[in-house]
């Protein structure tokens, strides 16, 4: 089944402990198709300036991303400039140079009107309301947001949340979002404005799904090396929303699988700069990353 996502499309400059990358390609959507690529088609919406390297795009054209819904506008792209120091889970944005970004109105081409899935990467919240009234009525519509549009655009970000099934955001993000330091709080304030399923990121510690009914907690995969953190909450979503696609199934015990495959295709994500890693991820290497996530958590209950 089809999946659209509408994001970012950017030049990403970053720094870690370990190197650095100078006017890279990344963005929300980007980093969101690399991923879910790996298991089913993906359109993408978005803008780049006449400055983007659309031949570095390519790739994922070549994995099944129709960028048919991109825009090339005149002036520059979007650039996020950050860094990681010690702690890779925090990113420190430096710069974002909204670009075409802030003149972007997105049109949804008529093919990709009625996808099933749809991911609304992190962008204004005032253009992922936008895209909602263009699609026809998805069976499943997550979204992300970041610190950026907490801060600039809270009203829009809550009604938002009026309109979608699921979110995706690091716990930051969450704390930020609803002033509550405690996650599982914070998740019912989420779900009370609208949203049946809160997926609440931890960066190397794992990730929380939250139901009216159930938690259900995956870990990260410890990675002995880490490399560049950027993208791993896009990958994640990728990883998430791709595995709901291929299987069109909503049942908690199929989310809870695509749960351990976000969190594997967010591992990936973080071993090279960029979507290096995610474009030499195949199907077998991902079930096997999974398969790596079940046996880490798996234990026999005593016998009473
Ligand atoms: P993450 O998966 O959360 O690490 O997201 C990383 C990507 O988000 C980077 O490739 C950036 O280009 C993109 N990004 C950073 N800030 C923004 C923003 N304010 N709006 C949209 N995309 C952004």
């Amino acid at each position: 089944m089809s999946l659209l996502v509408v994001g970012s499309v950017a030049l990403d400059s970053v720094e870690t402990p370990f190197g650095k990358a100078d006017g890279v390609i990344g963005g929300s959507a980007t980093f969101f198709s690399a991923s879910a690529s790996v298991q089913t088609k993906v359109q993408v919406v978005g803008v780049v300036g006449d400055d983007y390297p659309m031949d570095q795009l390519k790739p994922l054209e070549k994995r099944g991303v129709d960028f048919a819904g991109v825009e090339r506008a005149k002036g520059t792209s979007f650039r996020w400039r950050g860094r990681y120091r010690h702690d890779l889970n925090v990113a420190e944005t430096l710069e974002t140079h909204l670009g075409v970004f802030s003149h972007f109105s997105p049109k949804i081409p008529p093919q990709f009107r009625n996808a099933p899935f749809v991911f609304l990467g992190n962008i204004d919240p005032r253009l992922q309301l936008d895209v909602l009234t263009q699609v026809q009525k998805p069976k499943l519509v997550a979204c992300d947001t970041m610190n950026f549009w907490i801060e600039s655009r809270r009203a829009d970000l809550v009604k938002l949340l009026g309109h979608v099934d699921a979110i995706t955001l690091n716990d930051g993000e969450a704390r930020q979002l609803t002033d509550c330091a405690n996650l599982v709080k914070a998740a019912q304030w989420i779900m009370s404005k609208g949203p049946k399923l809160v997926i609440i990121k931890k960066g190397e510690h794992g990730a929380f799904m939250f139901t009216s009914g159930s938690v259900f907690f995956a870990p990260a995969f410890p990675l002995e090396d880490v490399f560049d953190p950027t993208g791993a909450g896009d990958s994640f979503a990728g990883g998430f929303m791709g595995y709901l696609a291929r299987t069109g199934d909503l049942s908690e015990a199929s989310l809870r699988r695509a749960v351990i495959y976000g969190s594997a295709m967010g591992s990936f994500a973080v071993e090279k700069f960029s979507i290096a890693r995610l474009l030499e991820v195949d199907a077998k290497q991902l079930a096997e990353r999974a398969a790596e996530l079940h046996k880490l958590v798996a234990f026999e209950q005593e016998i009473a």
